[in-house]
């Protein structure tokens, strides 16, 4: 089953998933928060972006 993350609108997994409905904890805080950036994410995290999975990383 997937459900839409509310916050970035990515469809994600639910079984099995901690984090539900959220596809990340980034997007859970940030929904908690209600941030509409992620400026004020925990200081020293790196913020990455939703489409880091598939990067080429070639050079
Ligand atoms: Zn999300």
């Amino acid at each position: 089953m997937k459900v839409k993350c509310p916050v970035c609108k990515k469809e994600t997994e639910w079984q099995g998933n901690p984090l539900r409905p959220f596809c990340s904890e980034r997007c859970k805080i940030k929904d908690l928060g209600g941030w509409a950036s992620g400026e004020h994410f925990i200081k020293g995290e790196k913020v990455e972006e939703e489409d880091e999975e598939k990067k080429p990383t070639l050079h």
